[in-house]
């Protein structure tokens, strides 16, 4: 009896250590990851709606993959190494061949930072040339510099820039076993070196970040008014399953493309009115009518600093 008292002692002090052990000690779970199937060949997988932290791993954007004939081909390769290596085993999961290209949309940190992992596992990196600007700049080395801090452990000291294997200066057709990939040179848009992945057999359309879908779009240092037009010859592709850069797939593109394009429209009329007014930003934020917008996701982080960029960006484009 006495005995059985101390073991129950011993097991609650064990569980007790368990919960009490620093964080630090074990590296949070990773967030769950389904490949979802868009049509015969074409797959993607969905980051969260959220802003990048240790607890969602920096599992915030979307990648997709394209299974040919002798190959899989990555669309861009998620914001941690560790993310990266999860994909490989879902598409292990679902055919035996390797991945052995994948094709960067845009060099933001969410969607390059697993490019390590699968160069580990023997693939060719396809990007847009414009984005070796960023990629050697002090920004993209800040910038990981700050991720290493923020995103531990899942970007760390060993996370690393990994340029593409092969940069492409314009519009191109790859033929990958037996597939067709257009892809779309659409920059400067969301950034410079904006791609969009086209699979005409299956009319799937990769779009990185020139579309948002069920969120406000991250505007950052964008050029919205060429990013606009960029939108147009998106919405000429004709798409049947669209997947954007963020949010769920669509299987209507031209709803979901219009709704970026309007967002982007109206941050440009009413920051350049006020821009051309000389009226202060923080008078024209406030009585602008945001209605049309703010039950999107991510509105509350993002929605005023688009406007202030876009504020910014009026009053040079007016000079
Ligand atoms: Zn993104």
């Amino acid at each position: 009896m006495r005995q059985s008292l101390v073991d129950r002692r011993a097991v609650l002090t064990l569980a007790l250590g368990a919960l009490l052990r620093p964080a630090t000690a074990q590296p949070p779970p990773l967030p769950r990851m389904d490949a979802v199937p868009l049509a015969p060949r074409c797959y993607m997988v969905q980051g969260q709606t959220a802003l990048g932290s240790p607890a969602n791993a920096n599992f915030v954007s979307n990648a997709g993959f394209v299974v040919t004939d002798d190959s899989v081909v990555v669309i861009d390769a998620l914001g941690a190494p560790a993310l990266a290596r999860r994909l490989l085993q879902l598409v292990a999961g679902i055919t035996d061949k390797p991945v052995r290209h994948v094709l960067v949309t845009h060099y933001h940190a969410d969607h390059i930072y697993g490019l390590q992992a699968f160069k580990a596992a023997g693939a060719t990196v396809i990007a847009n040339r414009r984005a070796l600007e960023y990629l050697n700049s002090d920004t993209a080395r800040l910038r990981l510099h700050a991720s290493r801090e923020d995103l531990a452990p899942w970007v760390d000291a060993e996370t690393t820039l990994v340029p593409a294997d092969r940069w492409l200066d314009g519009d191109a057709t790859l033929r990958i076993g037996g597939v067709d990939f257009e892809l779309r040179m659409l920059g400067s848009a969301h950034t410079p070196e904006d791609m969009a992945v086209y699979v005409p057999g299956e009319r799937v359309l990769y779009a990185g970040d020139l579309v948002f879908r069920a969120r406000v779009p991250f505007v950052g240092q964008a050029d919205s008014r060429r990013w606009i037009a960029a939108l147009d010859a998106v919405l000429a592709l004709d798409a049947r399953v669209l997947v954007p850069g963020h949010g769920p797939p669509s299987t209507d593109p031209r709803q979901d493309i219009v709704l970026t394009r309007d967002y982007l429209r109206h941050l440009r009329d009413v920051m350049g009115r006020a821009a051309r007014e000389l009226e202060p930003f923080d008078e024209a934020y406030r009585k602008a009518d945001w209605s049309r917008f703010e039950q999107l996701a991510l509105f509350g982080a993002a929605n005023r600093m688009n406007a202030y960029n876009t504020y910014l960006l009026m009053e040079h484009e007016r000079d």
